[in-house]
């Protein structure tokens, strides 16, 4: 059992300074990062644990399946004192700061793939911050708790089929109805959507303009009139669960709202730097750890009559490739301590996430090529590395939207026309 809280946590998203400025400080002249203690070991070794005895042993089965059994793993986990762990303990949380959420992060890419890990980490911190920051005591009550014991499986619903990049345009609807809301419309991509008991939905609750008609609701998906369309077939994190599912007239209390009706938009756009930062911390770790397994493979695999690692041309881009994650690492504990600190880390975290992508590619595909044909085999990790870390490019926002993101806030991002200068521009 990983030892109980000492400490509350820092994390106040409300407290954050930086949050409604466009612009922001770039060029910062005290550069922190996180630093570790043994009890992160204890929490790094109470992690491993579970993963060699509960996890590892049927991954295979699972990949194969194209689902994990998310309950029963997520009850290990909390038992263990693995979920919440930044969390109020009056929700079943254990108040750490966020370094502890970084060791757990880093230790979920020893599961020998990536949808366990992606479906744990879209629970803990892609569909809970909103409602840790600005949920009510009692919507904390009925969702947070259970889903820091591990009774409850969560998830975030933002994408539609008609688009995930442009979150502004999302259809799906809720209309009041005296103390409830209904909902109509579907979500797309859905990962832990076919397993979960409560969505983190984004939906559109009034008619007015797009950055501030959105509201983020809590939606049972027991609910009457909730359909898992379907589980998609998808190339890679084939344990974890992604559905399409659609809402017709979804009832579901007013209360559900998470905090105020109308900023669903600005709180997702918060909590989206949660999951960009914790999946970037996790795949350097993948990345560290498909490295020295390539190098482990280069050392003992003999090529005219010589271990593969002794060609310059195979060690030289391995210490190269090992230093690019370095440097992505040292961001990620940037990040994380500014996230430690509460304040708005929207810049670093889209850089981390962009870059984990991008180099999760290079590296993965380059380690690949060293394995020769058993890198082309579901034998070994880094083939299946190559198919799961694609999506990081695309999940939680494109890189092309990370670019954008990064691009504003360096204030290079072209203003959209007006609609009346459009009417001009197509006038003339
Ligand atoms: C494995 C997986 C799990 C996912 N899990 C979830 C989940 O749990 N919840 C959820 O809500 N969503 C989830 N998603 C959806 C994901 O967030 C979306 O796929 C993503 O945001 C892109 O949206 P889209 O697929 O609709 O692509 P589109 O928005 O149609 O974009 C297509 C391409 O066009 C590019 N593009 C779009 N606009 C521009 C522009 N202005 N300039 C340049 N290029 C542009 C995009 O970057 C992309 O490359 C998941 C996706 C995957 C693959």
């Amino acid at each position: 059992m990983f030892k109980k809280p000492l400490f509350k946590s820092t994390i106040n998203l409300l407290l954050n300074k930086n949050c409604n400025s466009k612009t922001i400080n770039i060029n910062k002249s005290i550069i922190r990062t996180v630093t570790f203690s043994t009890e992160h070991d204890e929490l790094r070794k109470t992690c491993n644990r579970i993963i060699e005895k509960d996890i590892n042993p049927f991954v295979n089965e699972w990949e194969a399946k194209g689902m994990y059994p998310a309950h029963e793993v997520f009850k290990k986990l909390a038992n263990a004192g693995l979920f919440g762990i930044t969390r109020d303990p009056e929700y079943n949380g254990h108040g750490l700061d966020y370094s502890y959420s970084v060791a757990f992060f880093e230790e979920l890419a020893n599961i020998n793939c990536g949808g366990i890990a992606t479906s744990i980490l879209v629970h803990t911190d892609m569909s809970l911050p909103a409602l840790v920051n600005f949920g009510s005591d009692e919507l904390k009550r009925e969702f947070l708790a259970p889903s820091l014991s591990g009774d409850y499986v969560a998830c975030v619903g933002v994408s539609e089929p008609s688009g995930g990049s442009d979150v502004a345009a999302l259809r799906s609807y809720a209309r009041r109805d005296g103390d409830d809301l209904i909902i109509n419309g579907s979500k797309m991509w859905i990962t832990n959507g076919a397993q979960a008991d409560f969505m983190c939905m984004l939906v559109n609750t009034s008619h007015g303009p797009v950055h501030r008609n959105k509201s983020l609701v809590i939606v049972p998906l027991k609910s009457p009139g909730v359909t898992v369309a379907r589980k998609i077939d998808k190339i890679g994190l084939r344990s974890s669960d992604t559905a399409e599912i659609f809402f017709d007239n979804v009832r579901v209390p007013y209360r559900y709202i998470i905090g105020e009706e109308g900023q669903g938009f600005m709180y997702q756009m918060m909590q989206f730097q949660d999951e960009r930062l914790c999946v970037s911390i996790n795949a350097v770790s993948m990345m560290f750890r498909v490295i020295q397994e390539t190098i482990d493979y280069c050392r003992q695999r003999m090529t005219f009559d010589q271990p593969l690692i002794n060609n310059q041309y195979i060690h030289f881009r391995l210490a190269e490739l090992q230093s690019d994650v370095e440097c992505l690492k040292s961001l990620n504990y940037r990040a994380a301590d500014e996230m430690m600190n509460g304040e708005n880390v929207t810049y670093l975290a889209s850089i981390a996430k962009l870059k984990a992508g991008r180099l999760s590619r290079e590296v993965i595909d380059s380690c690949l090529q060293y394995f020769g044909g058993m890198g082309f085999t579901e034998d070994l990790l880094v083939g299946r590395a190559y198919r799961d870390n694609r999506a990081l490019s695309i999940a939680g926002g494109t890189d092309e939207i990370m670019l954008g993101i990064i691009s504003n806030l360096m204030g290079i991002l072209p203003k959209k026309p007006r609609k009346a200068d459009e009417k001009l521009a197509n006038k003339s």
